[in-house]
């Protein structure tokens, strides 16, 4: 078979060494003649994953020995966009609104306590992230999304706080090393950099799990905490994936040796879209994000054309999301430079095309 491009934002591609070995376990698991999705999820074999995955991602963004949890939930970031506020919002939580995601999550939040926002960037359709406001003294936590997935923003620097910080990291986790002990909880869909749709991966620190809330079980962070992360059967396979892909990810050097090939993939990319004369990217250059790059067409009369030459490149998974239109590349870490060095030469091809 041909080999096709996805740039999908999400549910996104994996490594083929990824799949290729998921799909053994899918037969046969390690060799016991059963297949990965009839385990149980109290063998020693699920525990053993179950460990390594709680191991790696702390060692991963080096949270080890600091005090932080790491769940495997059901569920996914807009499970985690009400579980949040359920757990910690007692009177009133700060939000950042940089855009859908954001918003959603703030909604959610309305339905338990007072929220504040403490700043947005809808004045200019969520194209920059907001700088320099003010947070305010009386909050149970600060909530904000480090990359947003629509628009094609990312934080580069996250808001100094005496609340604890709680980050939507589902589009950008893995992707780039930050000083991931100031936050308090980061959550991640695991759809993109992690694993497959289904599983919330939630890492908090212990001080966050300390009281207890009256609220449903299942929903409660440190009954999950409690049990070991075995409250209730968890997403087996997808957590399995991620034991696949979290060891793909340390054999590739880590999260740093990933940024930097993240960021060469972005600047090829960038410089592409801002030197071809067929399209202008939608982000402020300041907040491009590193994982979704978006952009437009200058004649909007050439999408047919253009959407007609990208399937016929093999190249899939690059429209803008139905809320804002156009086009976006995601560059998550399964994505590799000569996918996007393709991806470049085709966009050239078009350009000459049309000239
Ligand atoms: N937050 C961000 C940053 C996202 O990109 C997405 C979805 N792509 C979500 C939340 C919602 O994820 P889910 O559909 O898994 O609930």
């Amino acid at each position: 078979m041909m080999k096709k491009y996805n740039f999908c934002a999400g549910p996104a591609p994996l490594s083929p060494e990824v799949y290729q070995k998921a799909a053994e376990a899918l037969e046969n698991f390690n060799d016991t003649g059963l297949s990965i999705l009839e385990i149980s999820h109290r063998s020693d074999a699920f525990l053993s994953i179950l460990a390594d995955c709680n191991k790696w991602v702390l060692e991963l963004l080096s949270l080890e020995n600091k005090g932080y949890q790491v769940l495997f939930l059901q569920g996914s970031a807009s499970m985690e966009f009400a579980r949040v506020p359920l757990n910690l919002l007692k009177t009133q939580a700060g939000y950042i609104d940089t855009g859908v995601w954001a918003q959603k999550a703030i909604n959610e939040a309305r339905k338990v306590g007072q929220v504040k926002i403490v700043a947005s960037s809808e004045d200019k359709n969520y194209s920059y992230i907001p700088q320099g406001y003010h947070l305010p003294e009386q909050i149970d936590y600060l909530h904000c999304t480090s990359n947003n997935t629509i628009y094609g923003t990312q934080m580069n620097n996250f808001p100094d706080t005496n609340a604890p910080l709680v980050c939507d990291m589902s589009s950008d986790i893995f992707s780039r090393k930050l000083d991931f002990s100031q936050f308090g909880l980061i959550y991640a869909g695991a759809q993109k950099n992690i694993s497959t749709s289904g599983l919330s991966v939630v890492i908090i620190h212990e001080s966050l799990l300390s009281e207890n809330v009256n609220i449903p079980n299942v929903l409660s962070y440190k009954q999950h905490f409690q049990h070991n992360g075995l409250y209730h059967t968890p997403p087996v396979f997808a957590v399995y994936l991620t034991w696949l892909n979290l060891q793909w990810l340390i054999q590739q050097g880590g999260v740093e040796a990933m940024e930097k090939i993240n960021r060469q993939k972005a600047a090829m990319l960038y410089q592409e879209i801002d030197n071809n004369y067929l399209f202008f990217g939608t982000a402020q250059k300041q907040d491009r994000s590193l994982m979704n790059v978006c952009f437009r067409l200058v004649d909007e009369n050439l999408s047919t054309q253009f959407d007609r030459f990208i399937e016929s490149k093999n190249i899939t998974g690059i429209q803008g999301h139905r809320y804002v239109g156009g086009y976006r590349v995601s560059l998550y870490n399964a994505v590799t430079l000569s996918d996007v060095e393709y991806l470049i030469t085709c966009l050239k091809e078009f350009a000459t095309e049309q000239s």
